[in-house]
């Protein structure tokens, strides 16, 4: 029996971290509020186990920045406006695009960091609108065009398994917790790490191998290893002829690629690429795996090579796998249930569940339910801002990187003039004169596992009394999920961009994405409280720091190539290489540094 409630103790109540797709498991606890957590032991993904940021979840339902009350954007900023005015500028915004653009000019937006139930409502209220619903921009997509589903092949217990792990991005740091498996694979069962980062990041300080790509040309890498892959047909040819359509093509762009090119353009020894291709081929149980940050900053293509890279080596192999990590904690329950990708185009009307995504267009009327206060009101910012409540606060289902269900007990009510994404859809779907046949969470379920079948195999009261994983340990062993069962290897450019740096912005910047990135303030004090270090920062190499006159914590303006500026701390480092900076949440691109002085430093 997996417990949710222990008799005795006024509030304590399982639940998750829900700052990245893991999701670790945790008690909250406390008199009538949630004062602290402990340790979940018996948890499958974690066993307890939290890292730096998970430590501080239960600060978040009551830290400042939280939002007590919808806002409509003005001119001079945001004004409070109650719950009637704001349901009702949402419906009569909404109505008034249908009828003048129609339905193709109305988008609404999932969110990884809202329930399966939740997202599960936008659905609905979308189908009887008529109008489009997608998975946030946020959330990385590319596997479903090769398996024909968007999901991770393996579990973190295969991973710990495995042999050989060619890492791209940086776990430690995005999902700590994942270290857990990763550095099992490395110490209990000698597998080699394979670490592919521009930056020598706290994950690359464990690996056996680190490949260091000049910026921007990581695709160009793995073009070398599937070059080498398929030129040795280092891969096992009776799984691909059962399994996999288009090797042909696949083969012939691979063999118009020069290994020498590669090699100059990534900054890679040829052997190196040819060694982790072999590595992988060899091994009887290889993994690979990959942070979000691979398509949100190195291109969507990566995704789909990495994929086919996987399919080459690793799925064939009965302990092999591939797995996805992401930042939002249901990114995957997202893949689950909508298919389509979002199109931000032409937008007249959008209404994304948890916050606005980055890199909007012009769009008519935007709306957002957000947990903390919006930032300055400039572009970018939603017209009307609507307060939700966070995990804490609502029941439903989560669904994480190795796709377990896990059914979150509400801890505590929100604040009171606070609702759920379920509370607030409802109430705007009665506005729009839409009846949809449920009333709480827990009612969707059997529509929901009808929607998205793997759902099917357990119950809900299941679900309420131990995590349940859909689709085994090991997906797609018999056949693949696109309709004749085949796995597609891609048409893929393997273009690189190499940035080329100048006089007037002679450094390359790169990035990854932070946690609680969609809520910097929160952010910036929690990840400043605990880290001690400043949230906003620029890594720069000793060298390149000597050469600047700039020292650890002095305050800079870093400029980019668009002309934007951003003052930030500086941190010297040498897992830059000279050349390179990196700034988190930021971008790739050319920049110069400026120090900032006197008045301008204050
Ligand atoms: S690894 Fe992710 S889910 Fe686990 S405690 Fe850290 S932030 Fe939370």
């Amino acid at each position: 029996m997996y417990l949710t409630r222990f008799e005795g103790c006024s509030l304590k109540v399982r639940s998750v971290c829900p700052l990245c797709s893991l999701c670790c498991g945790l008690w909250l606890t406390g008199e009538r509020e949630i004062e602290n957590l402990e340790y979940d032991v018996d948890h499958p993904v974690n066993g307890g186990a939290l890292c730096d940021k998970g430590n501080l979840v239960h600060k978040l339902p009551y830290h400042e920045a939280r939002l007590t009350t919808p806002l409509i954007r003005e001119d001079d900023g945001y004004r409070q406006a109650s719950w009637e005015e704001a349901l009702n500028t949402a419906a009569e915004k909404l109505k008034e695009s249908l009828e003048r653009h129609g339905p193709a000019s109305i988008l609404f937006l999932s969110s990884g960091s809202c329930t399966n139930e939740e997202n599960f409502l936008l659905y609905r209220l979308a189908e009887a609108l008529g109008v489009k619903a997608a998975p946030s921009p946020l959330i990385t997509t590319g596997l479903r065009r090769i398996f024909g589903l968007e999901a991770s092949t393996g579990t973190l217990e295969g991973l710990a398994e495995a042999d050989y792990v060619l890492i791209y991005g940086n776990p430690l740091e995005q999902c700590p917790v994942s270290a857990r498996y990763i550095l099992k694979a490395k110490f209990e069962n000698a597998a080699c790490l394979t670490v592919v980062d521009v930056r020598k990041s706290r994950t690359a300080w464990f690996s056996n191998v680190f490949l260091q790509p000049k910026p921007n040309t990581e695709m160009l890498l793995l073009a070398g290893m599937l070059k080498h892959l398929s030129e040795k047909e280092l891969y096992d040819v009776e799984y691909v002829e059962k399994h996999v359509k288009g090797l042909k093509a696949f083969k012939e762009a691979l063999a118009k690629l020069s290994m020498a090119k590669i090699s100059e353009a990534t900054g890679v020894p040829t052997s190196a690429i040819a060694g982790t291709a072999e590595g992988l081929a060899r091994a009887n149980k290889p993994y690979i795996l990959y942070t979000a940050s691979v398509l949100r900053h190195r291109g969507a293509e990566a995704v789909e090579a990495l994929a086919s890279l996987a399919l080459l080596t690793c799925l064939p192999k009965e302990g092999g796998g591939l797995i996805a990590l992401e930042g939002p904690p249901n990114a995957q329950g997202v893949k689950d249930l909508l298919a389509e990708e979002p199109k931000l185009q032409n937008v007249g009307f959008l209404l994304a569940l948890g916050g606005l995504p980055p890199g909007l267009g012009k769009v008519g009327f935007t709306v957002s339910t957000q947990q903390f206060k919006p930032e300055n009101p400039s572009e970018g910012v939603p017209d009307l801002v609507i307060p939700t409540a966070c995990w804490a606060e609502k029941e439903g289902s989560l669904t994480n990187v190795d796709r377990l269900v896990q059914w979150l007990e509400r801890a505590v009510k929100p604040p009171s003039n606070v609702k759920t994404d379920f509370e607030f859809l409802l109430e705007l779907a009665e506005r729009l004169g839409v009846s949809l046949p449920y009333k709480k969470p827990e009612d969707v379920w059997g529509d929901l596992s009808a929607m998205f079948p793997a759902y099917h195999n357990f119950s809900l009261e299941l679900l309420k009394d131990r995590p349940e994983r859909w689709g085994g340990s090991i997906l797609f062993r018999e056949k693949f999920a696109t309709r004749d069962g085949f796995a597609r290897l891609p048409r893929l450019s393997f273009k690189a961009e190499v940035l080329k740096p100048d006089r007037q912005y002679p450094l390359i910047a790169v990035t990854e994405p932070r946690l609680f990135s969609q809520a910097c303030k929160v952010a910036s004090s929690l990840v400043e409280e605990v880290l001690g270090k400043p949230y906003r920062y620029v890594e720069v190499n000793p060298a390149d720091a000597g050469e600047l006159g700039l020292e650890d914590g002095c305050l800079v303006k870093l400029v980019a190539d668009s002309g934007e500026s951003l003052p930030l701390k500086v941190l010297v480092s040498s897992g830059v290489p000279s050349g390179v900076v990196f700034a988190p949440d930021y971008e790739v691109c050319r920049v110069r540094i400026e120090r900032l002085r006197g008045e301008e430093a204050g």
